[in-house]
């Protein structure tokens, strides 16, 4: 299928273009050309993004960029692509997926791959229109962004552009294409689908696609000596590991955790129905779609273990034997609370255990985390107000503005005593550091994005623009911008957002 957009001569961007997927040959993907969007015009950009990429700083001006990222201008020295996979969808065998609304323009010199999404029909469309509403995709712009502001392994987004051309959704919606940046999009689907279809050639040849690009420590490992396949699920294990449990410790939810969602780098993709969380609820299901829970706030952590659990089923032909599967997706076990507890330990300032007492102090600082959870969910707390607070508390003896936040304020007074005396171990102004950095003060909440949305839809886009600006540097104060960082209001719970994007 060949959707010829515009004849003009190809726009060159300064960009050397590679694409190194377009390798693995024709069983991989489709050549095709972008599906024009009538009228494109902007409606967010991240400058830092463009300068990493080596676009110019002119680059937000060009007219003719304008029109190559919606699609409408070929780009010089790219082979666009839209890719196949499949995948487990809420627990169920999917069958064949793919890009369905997702063009791969290629890779620049740097190796960051660049796709258009919301760019038009597919092979891989099924019943879809190809395209992404205005209001999903300034959620995964702002949303890939903050993330990266946050550290937290993402890909990336470079802008959005809008058109007036009417889209049905719910409701009728306006058109826009986001540009994604990262290093691949390849996912746990993408061996799925070629280990489910018993194409092992192609299995066999998309890993060691990966692993000679992202992962060639998993060709000397010790562990797995003569056997990459399951190096290369013990890798992938532990960066998923990794990542969820900086989900967990932000108060991140996915909402889609689907294998087809899920990628091989270990990287936050696909951003949807996600949400960051307003009180702490730990059962807390974003997705108004997923009626059943099975991608609550809590489950996630399991979740990834499933989805691993797939992946090392779809690897099994090239692994052979099924215990190193096996033994490749224990890491997760060992890997995941590890990391999460060094993240909630930082997130109370808790720089270095006591050497003669560390496993004392160990399992007490596991109880002070668990206690304040348990309170947190109790009271419903604000997740992300609660850690700045506190944070800034360390700093001197004012609990005030912690206590507040709870209504059962004996057992917050018991806790916060008991932390007091756990901090008086560690020098002050390390603490305070460590969680004036590791809590942000901004996070993307469901309610500010819809006020950025609204504006949007109205041409104003510069709550985009300050939400980006903001998010970007998301452990800065930012005067000026409180509300920006205060409770959500009254409507936010209101608010559904489900796969339908
Ligand atoms: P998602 O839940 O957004 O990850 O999408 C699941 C699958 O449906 C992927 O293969 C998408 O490419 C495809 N898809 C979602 N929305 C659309 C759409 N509007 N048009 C075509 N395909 C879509
Ligand atoms: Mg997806």
């Amino acid at each position: 299928m060949n959707i010829v957009p515009d004849m003009r001569s190809n726009l060159d961007l300064g960009l050397t273009w590679r694409n190194s997927f377009a390798q693995l040959g024709e069983d991989f993907y489709t050549l095709l050309a972008p599906q024009p969007l009538p009228a494109p015009y902007w409606v967010g950009h991240s400058v830092s993004l463009a300068r990493e990429l080596g676009l110019g700083e002119a680059w937000r001006e060009s007219a003719e960029l304008l029109e190559a990222v919606s699609g409408n201008r070929q780009i010089a020295g790219t082979q666009t692509l839209a890719s196949v996979y499949s995948g487990h969808q809420f627990g169920m065998w999917a069958g064949q997926l793919g890009d369905g609304r997702a063009i791969l323009l290629g890779e620049t010199s740097d190796g960051m791959e660049l796709q258009l999404k919301g760019a038009g029909l597919t092979p891989y469309s099924r019943m879809g229109d190809g395209r992404a509403v205005l209001r999903s995709s300034i959620r995964e712009f702002l949303c890939s962004e903050a993330m990266q502001g946050l550290a937290i392994p993402t890909s990336r987004a470079l802008c959005v552009t809008g058109s007036d051309a009417p889209i049905r959704r719910e409701t009728m919606e306006t058109a826009a294409v986001v540009t994604r940046v990262a290093p691949s999009f390849v996912r746990f689907g993408h061996f799925e689908h070629f280990s489910h279809s018993g194409q092992h050639a192609q299995l066999k040849a998309l890993a060691d696609y990966v692993i000679d690009r992202f992962y060639p420590a998993c060709r000397t490992s010790d562990k797995f000596s003569g056997n990459p396949y399951a190096a290369l699920l013990e890798a992938v294990s532990e960066r998923t590991a990794i990542m969820v449990a900086q989900w967990q410790a932000v108060g991140f939810c996915h909402g889609v955790m689907n294998t087809d969602n899920m990628s091989i780098l270990g990287l936050t993709i696909d951003y949807g129905p996600f949400q960051f969380l307003d009180a702490y609820n730990p059962g807390h299901i974003c997705n108004h779609s997923d009626a059943q829970g099975r991608y609550a706030f809590n489950k996630q952590p399991n979740i990834a273990y499933w989805n691993l659990f797939c992946l090392g089923q779809a690897l099994l032909p090239l692994i052979e034997a099924q215990e190193l599967a096996i033994g490749a997706l224990e890491s997760y076990k060992t890997v995941f609370p590890a990391a999460l507890e060094r993240l909630m330990r930082a997130k109370l300032g808790l720089v270095n255990l006591d050497d003669e007492n560390s496993r004392d102090a160990s399992a007490h600082d596991r109880a002070l985390i668990e206690d304040i959870l348990k309170l947190l969910a109790q009271d419903r707390v604000d997740y992300t107000i609660f850690w700045r607070r506190l944070s800034h508390s360390s700093a001197g003896t004012d609990t005030e503005a912690v206590r507040d936040l709870f209504l059962d304020r004996p057992a917050a007074d018991a806790w916060l005593l008991r932390y007091s005396e756990r901090l008086a171990h560690i020098p002050r102004g390390l603490a305070t550091d460590l969680m004036l950095r590791t809590n942000p003060k901004f996070v993307l909440r469901n309610h500010l994005g819809e006020q950025a949305i609204k504006r949007a839809k109205l041409k104003d886009f510069s709550q985009v623009d300050t939400l980006l600006m903001l998010l970007e540097s998301p452990f800065e104060e930012h005067p000026g911008f409180e509300a920006y960082a205060d409770f959500p209001p009254d409507w936010a719970a209101g608010i559904e957002i489900s796969c339908s994007s």
